[in-house]
């Protein structure tokens, strides 16, 4: 298999080097030529492989290059239960007899950017390895806050590589800065940068096209490579757990044999919910795609009328992972649904870039809006959403995952469509401690510790393990740079300076 540009089809790039590069040149993401479909005969073993065995499965349908013996011995590693909390790692629990739960969140940094943040660090190690790059690999990660611990969480001490991880200042939650500014390992740099989390995104792309940024990092010894949800190394291990959550539900008996399953994503930068529709082309029968937005609601409004606009007001809210305006992952399914047509991606994305919005022609249209419905949820919907939850349930979700619940109910309700959903639940609700607390009705003036303790004792759940370490550890990083800074702080991390 191939790996070609949503913006110029002309590219064949193994998988080796698309991962190395992480976002091509063009400003395109990198996509396979075809998708793979899965067997019958594959479907039988599925039925019964273990989270390992499932992962690795896919893995090795889009990662030609990679030798079986590379993708098993990576997937025991990333997935071992010195890692992940349970074996499962992305077990299903079912709220009732229609709604699935994927909890995505019992790796060693409680949200489910772990599912590929485990496993990108061997991907692109080897990945060096295969393209006979000697520089050394560094990791640029814009967050808004999980993806920035996950990555240093993955890539901490990992030889070829160093990581540096900025994310907006006033734009995570206490626990997770405090989850990165303890981070250790001797590769690693952490900062806050002034302004919202596209801002950082959009400083850390125009770094990447760069050329003069570049070749004063490749003189340091470094070469550039994202660690976020746009490079192919992250999308395909998030298909794995689409296709487990598939074949748990298909051996519990929880659906049969060819019933349809539809998949609800709380969405932000479209990474999680664009590896569901992978997971679908793969041939797991998936009729709707519900995408759940918070009050940045972008998406709503695309799927709504085929109209992306991002001239809004940007919301800070109780979901932070999902504060996105600019979802980048999106230019896939574009491609995909065009029918892999780069020419149409440019003009759109030029449009985005110039206009600030771009709206696709109706025959992508009618494809979107047949796979795929939006909702919305506010900060104040998404507490009341916990707590009946809660109450119904005795289960707790995290704001995330409220979101989700919350458009889900209610295209249920519009539609009477009740099909079997697997709905992703992005993270622990001990990681967004506060705004559980508060939706349950308790009143909070404490810090970050404190907090997960009143909401384990409120609720008898216990603290996770990598949530109640970090309170014990120093503040290592306590930087704050300017979006004009950027560039400069990033060449000196390249040649140790930092
Ligand atoms: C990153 C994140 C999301 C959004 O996922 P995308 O792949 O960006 O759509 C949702 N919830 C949580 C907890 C996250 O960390």
């Amino acid at each position: 298999m191939k790996y070609f540009s949503t913006r110029d089809t002309s590219l064949k790039l193994d998988s080796a080097q698309a991962i190395v590069r992480g976002l091509s040149k063009d400003g395109g993401l990198f996509c396979p030529d075809g998708i793979p479909k899965i067997t019958d005969d594959e479907k039988k073993f599925l039925i019964s492989a273990t989270y390992r065995e499932r992962a690795a499965f896919v893995l090795g349908k889009f990662l030609t290059d990679f030798s079986e013996e590379e993708l098993n011995s990576f997937c025991e590693k990333a997935y071992s239960t010195e890692k992940f909390d349970t074996p499962a790692c992305a077990p299903v629990h079912m709220l009732d007899e229609k709604l699935a739960i994927l909890e995505l969140w019992h790796g060693p940094t409680c949200a489910f950017k772990d599912m590929a943040l485990q496993m990108l660090p061997y991907l692109l190690s080897a990945s060096l390895k295969k393209t006979g790059e000697k520089r050394c690999a560094a990791i640029l990660v814009a967050t808004s806050g999980d993806t920035g611990k996950a990555a240093l969480e993955g890539f901490a001490d990992v030889e070829g590589t160093k990581i540096a991880v900025f994310y907006p200042k006033d734009g995570v939650s206490k626990i997770q800065e405090r989850q990165m500014t303890t981070q250790s390992g001797n590769n690693v740099y952490v900062s806050s940068v002034v302004g919202n989390f596209d801002d950082v995104q959009s400083a850390m792309k125009k770094i990447f096209s760069d050329e003069e940024i570049r070749g004063k990092a490749s003189e340091n010894g470094c070469i550039f490579s994202s660690a976020n949800s746009i490079n192919w190394g992250r999308a395909v291990p998030q298909i794995a757990y689409y296709v487990s959550g598939y074949f748990d539900l298909l051996a519990s008996g929880k659906i049969s044999e060819g019933d349809e399953i539809n998949v609800c994503v709380p969405t932000g930068n479209f990474g999680n919910i664009l590896a569901a529709f992978y997971a679908r082309e793969m041939g797991i029968p998936i009729k709707k795609f519900i995408c759940a937005s918070n009050s940045n609601n972008v998406l709503t409004d695309f799927f709504r009328d085929g109209k992306y606009d991002k001239r809004r007001e940007f919301h800070v809210t109780n979901s932070p992972a999902m504060d996105i305006l600019i979802s980048s992952n999106l230019e896939r399914l574009v491609f995909h649904l065009s029918g892999n047509d780069d020419k149409t991606v440019v003009k759109y994305m030029s449009k985005l870039n110039e206009d600030g919005a771009y709206t696709v022609s109706s025959e992508i249209f009618e494809k979107i809006s047949a796979l795929f419905y939006g909702g919305c949820c506010n900060g104040e919907d998404t507490l009341k959403t916990i707590s009946s939850v809660y109450s119904e349930h005795n289960y707790l979700i995290d704001t995330h995952t409220a979101v989700a619940v919350n458009v889900y109910n209610r295209y249920v309700k519009e539609t009477g469509d009740d099909s079997v959903t697997l709905l992703a639940s992005t993270a622990s609700p001990f990681k967004f401690a506060d705004s559980v607390l508060s939706a349950l009705g308790i009143d909070i003036n404490q810090g970050g510790e404190e907090l997960l303790n009143i909401l384990s004792k409120t609720t008898g759940a216990k603290v996770p393990l990598p949530l109640s370490s970090i309170f014990e550890k120093e503040e290592r990083f306590l930087n704050t740079a300017t979006r004009e800074e950027l560039p400069q702080t990033v060449l000196k991390f390249t040649n140790g300076e930092i």
